[in-house]
C-alpha cells in the first residue's frame, strides 16, 4: 500500500497563500494526477489558507498548519489555524454566506472547496481555531497501470 504524509506550518501572511497551494501541489505529483486535478486541489488549499489569513486571524501574523497524506490514490488536505473560529459552521458553509461583505468577499470559498474537492469536513468553534480537512480520489488511468 503506498501511504505517503507531510506538515507543513507556515506564517498567515498572504505571500505564503501561493507558497501553500504549490507546496501541496507538488506532494500530490507522485499520484500522477492530471492538471485538472491539480488545479482543482490548488484552488481548494488556496481558499481554505485565504479564509486562515483573512477571517481567523484578521490580518495578524500567526500560524498555519497543513498536513496531507496519501493513500492509495487518495490525497487528503487539512488547513488548520488557531484563530477566532467559526459560530455556525453550516451557516458558513452556505454558497454566497459572507461576514466580510464589505471587503468584497463573494461567500464562495467553502462552495469551491465542494466542489473541487470529493468530501470537505469543517471543524471550529468560538475561540477554538478552525480545521478544515477535505480530500480527493486521484483517479488517472496510469495510476492503476502501474500497480499492475
Ligand atoms: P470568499 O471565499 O468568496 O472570498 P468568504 O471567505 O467570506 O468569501 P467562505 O470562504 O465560504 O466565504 O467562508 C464563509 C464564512 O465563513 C466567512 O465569511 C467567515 O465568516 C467564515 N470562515 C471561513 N473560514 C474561516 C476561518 N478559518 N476562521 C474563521 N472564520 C472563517
Ligand atoms: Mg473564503
Amino acid at each position: 500500500m503506498q501511504q505517503n504524509e507531510m506538515k507543513l506550518e507556515f506564517d498567515s501572511r498572504s505571500c505564503n497563500e501561493g507558497f501553500a497551494r504549490v507546496a501541496v501541489a507538488a506532494f500530490m505529483t507522485q499520484l500522477n494526477p492530471t492538471l485538472e486535478e491539480v488545479a482543482d486541489v490548488k484552488t481548494a488549499v488556496s481558499e481554505a489558507v485565504t479564509n486562515a489569513i483573512i477571517h481567523a486571524y484578521e490580518g495578524a501574523v500567526r500560524k498555519i498548519v497543513i498536513e496531507s497524506r496519501i493513500e492509495e490514490d487518495v490525497l487528503t488536505v487539512s488547513v488548520k489555524d488557531t484563530g477566532k473560529g467559526i459560530a455556525d459552521v453550516k451557516r458558513a458553509m452556505e454558497p454566497m454566506f459572507t461576514t466580510k461583505a464589505e471587503c468584497d468577499r463573494a461567500g464562495m470559498g467553502f462552495a469551491f472547496m465542494e466542489a473541487f474537492m470529493d468530501s470537505l469536513k469543517v471543524e471550529s468553534g468560538p475561540g477554538k481555531g478552525t480545521c478544515v480537512t477535505m480530500t480527493k480520489h486521484i483517479t488517472r488511468e496510469q495510476n492503476k497501470y502501474e500497480r499492475q
